[in-house]
């Protein structure tokens, strides 16, 4: 990393100061038309700034440490309590300056910090804060989604290297990715959790091969992806050989935390307020009473859910881990956001039914219309609903746990 572009402030910073150096920064990096697009909201930004431009301005922004602010200097972050990132998100939240590579920040980091080596912290984190190494995490398999510890994939040891073989699915943005967090079965005598081992996986090795799937919302957004002899050296081993299940946990709660909108970088942070816009919409375009009463009802839901995110965030910064308490907000982000969706697009009226279908039709749909269809996963991504009520029922509400006959079985004489 850069040293002599990060922002020259530190936990020692008095507020003033660390608001003075981002507003100097600002005023020096951001485009102006960025900031004057921040005066009229989020979606002003939106329409200016294409993708690809924000993508090749990027490293300049994670350069400056803003992007990871509490994290250590030697992993591209500042080394800042929590309460002076706030400071600093109040200055850049109306910029709308989202966080690239959210598996690698989301997923593959937590697993990092609470089980990698130092060596694998300071390998991975400062180039994927960067966005020069993207992340994506390759976990499901066609026979191995919310029963994700019957999974199939092979590695086995070769002097210092481990050979994989097998088949991942809907494994998202492995297209556009360099390196993928990979779950592979190495002990098949054990039982189903034990014999599990977790890897960081270079996707540019010979074996790999990415095959893309369109989704219903037209673009291509997750992958299958084939591995054929694929040689990982023992040192993108992340934890004990076997001890992947537990490793895959952080993952799996910074993941939830993500969808449900609790992290750091999560829907608050990069969409705002799904409802407030709907309300806004409706005081320039009067709506009936029976859609101002739903508007009402999703204001509502939506108080509660960002309390939820607090309550997790809270526990986070006492020490705590977000656990199972991540699954609440999940489950409710979920079905709360396909209602604001939903809503969203019968606000839109007939307008919602007429685009021209061509071959580009999914770029031509009204925002409303394809937040809608992608709305859809939000109850399957990250672990559906329904496996995460399981989740909360055990763990939260300490319910009788599902019934196993195969409970103590090894993974070779489980039936899949
Ligand atoms: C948009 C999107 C992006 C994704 N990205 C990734 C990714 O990047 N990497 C990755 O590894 N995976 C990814 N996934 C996969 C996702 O994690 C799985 O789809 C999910 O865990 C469900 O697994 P499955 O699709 O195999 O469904 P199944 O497990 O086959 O479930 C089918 C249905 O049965 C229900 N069900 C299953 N078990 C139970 C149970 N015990 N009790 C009650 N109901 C149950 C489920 O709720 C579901 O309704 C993505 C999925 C989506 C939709």
């Amino acid at each position: 990393m850069d040293v002599a572009h990060r922002l020259a402030v530190g936990p020692d910073s008095a507020d003033d100061a660390l608001l003075e150096a981002v507003e100097a920064w600002v005023a020096s990096e951001v485009p102006q038309s960025w900031q004057n697009a921040a005066a009229e909201g989020r979606q002003a930004i939106r329409a200016i700034r294409p993708r690809a431009e924000y993508e090749a301005w990027y490293p300049s922004f994670a350069a400056t440490g803003l992007a990871v602010s509490t994290w250590p200097v030697a992993y591209g972050g500042l080394d800042l309590s929590v309460e002076q990132a706030r400071l600093i998100e109040g200055r850049l939240g109306p910029l709308n300056l989202g966080r690239l590579n959210p598996l690698g920040l989301h997923n593959m980091a937590p697993a990092l910090f609470a089980h990698g080596t130092e060596a694998q912290r300071l390998r991975f984190l400062p180039p994927m804060v960067q966005n020069a190494e993207r992340w994506c995490q390759m976990f499901s398999e066609p026979g191995a989604g919310s029963d994700l510890a019957s999974l199939s994939m092979r590695a086995e040891l070769d002097g210092d290297e481990w050979v994989l073989n097998g088949q991942k699915v809907w494994s998202t943005w492995a297209h556009h990715s360099e390196f993928a967090i990979c779950l592979a079965r190495t002990d098949p005598s054990a039982m189903k959790r034990k014999g599990i081992t977790y890897f960081l996986v270079d996707l540019r090795s010979p074996g790999v091969e990415v095959r893309e799937l369109r989704h219903m919302g037209g673009t291509v957004d997750f992958n299958e992806v084939w591995l054929d002899d694929v040689r990982v050296p023992d040192t993108n081993r992340v934890g004990a050989a076997g001890d992947g299940w537990r490793v895959a946990a952080s993952t799996l709660a910074g993941e939830r935390q993500m969808v449900a909108g609790s992290g750091s970088g999560g829907v608050d942070r990069i969409g705002g307020s799904g409802v407030a816009r709907l309300i806004e919409a409706a005081r320039r375009n009067p709506v009936d009473p029976v859609m101002k009463d739903r508007l009402v009802a999703l204001y509502c839901e939506e108080q509660v859910r960002g309390w939820t995110n607090e309550r997790v965030r809270a526990t986070v910064k006492a020490g705590g881990t977000p656990g199972p308490a991540a699954s609440v907000g999940k489950v409710h982000q979920g079905t709360l956001n396909q209602a604001i969706q939903l809503a969203a697009t019968d606000m839109l009226g007939a307008a919602a039914m007429a685009f021209p279908l061509a071959d580009t039709w999914a770029e031509s749909l009204p925002y409303e219309l394809s937040g809608m269809i992608r709305s859809r996963a939000n109850t399957i991504e990250g672990g559906t609903t329904e496996v995460n009520k399981n989740v909360i029922g055990e763990k939260v509400l300490g319910l009788p746990r599902e019934p196993d006959p195969w409970h103590g079985a090894s993974w070779e004489d489980t039936p899949r």
